[in-house]
């Protein structure tokens, strides 16, 4: 039974001997939705507006979250995670020297806060319209009293449950006072990379610092699985490493209660989760972190 259940490729991922674990999807607009998943854990809202030279309209942003919110069970919208290095032309951000630790992700709200209004009303809308309960979180989160404004924004317009995503070591060492603000975060392993090792993540003469296995980045996602434990509350994963089915099992070990990956690396992830116990896995963290 548990072979034509892994076939079929649906239901709840979970180890052999039963551990629940979340598998969503990446997407970047309901054109990539695929059965086999339990979600939407990330739904990269920028992809929707790449080429725009003129801001979407509030309407225009209602039809694209509720055509996914019509089609999927759960779904984690993201605002818009745009800056100098992930370009959206109508936000006419200027240019920066550093455009990586510049004004990106939720900081671009300090230039422009009718974006995050507009895209928050959208999203609440959208909810509203197709009866889904919607999750929301922010990208590059650092501080707590961002994450606090944020949330803050997102609830005053009745959006369900808020969240931050994990990209900035500052925001990792203080994941458990960000979750007395948020209802769950999520660890996004590329950019975490990336700021813990100070080192580009498109570099490839980097790829070694840049390793999800590298002990330190490891210990930071400890950290928020930890801190998700203690407050009760749900620390997945929606970086590259949690798609890579050698990895999935040593993030599940650390303590992360899902993954969330593009649509076509849930069967793999699937499976190793299926041979292996939670023991196994946290084995392979222990060792990883050793
Ligand atoms: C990440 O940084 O791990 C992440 C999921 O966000 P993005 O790849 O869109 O920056
Ligand atoms: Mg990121």
């Amino acid at each position: 039974a548990e072979r034509a259940r892994l076939a079929a490729g649906r239901g709840p991922g979970r180890t052999s001997d039963g551990h629940p674990v979340k598998l969503l999807l990446n997407i970047g607009s309901a054109a990539d939705l695929r059965p086999g998943a339990e979600g939407v854990g990330l739904f990269r809202t920028e992809f929707l507006f790449l080429d725009r030279t003129t801001a979407p309209s509030f309407e225009e942003q209602v039809a694209a979250y509720a055509e996914v919110f019509a089609r999927a069970e759960s779904v984690i919208v993201r605002t818009l995670d745009a800056g100098t290095d992930k370009p959206l032309p109508f936000l006419g951000l200027p240019g920066e020297p550093n455009p990586a630790l510049g004004v990106r992700g939720l900081r671009v709200d300090r230039l422009l806060p009718d974006v995050l209004d507009t895209q928050l009303d959208a999203i609440a809308e959208a909810a509203r319209k197709t009866g889904a309960e919607a999750w929301v979180m922010a990208p590059m989160v650092t501080t707590t009293a961002e994450a606090t404004g944020f949330a803050k924004r997102a609830r005053a317009r009745g959006i369900a449950r808020v969240g931050a995503m994990i990209e900035v070591p500052a925001a990792a060492l203080r994941a458990g006072r960000l979750l007395r603000e948020l209802d769950f975060l999520s660890i996004g392993t590329n950019d975490l990379a990336q700021y813990t090792f100070a080192a580009d993540r498109q570099h490839s003469a980097l790829a070694d610092l840049l390793d999800p296995r590298q002990p330190a980045l490891l210990e930071l996602i400890a950290m928020c699985a930890r801190a998700g434990r203690e407050a009760g509350k749900p620390v997945g994963v929606c970086g590259e490493a949690a798609g890579d089915p050698l990895l999935a099992p040593l993030l599940v070990g650390l303590g992360v209660t899902s993954l969330s990956m593009a649509p076509v690396c849930v069967p793999a992830v699937r499976e190793a989760l299926a041979g292996l116990t939670l023991a196994d896995c946290r084995e392979r963290a222990t060792a990883a972190l050793a």
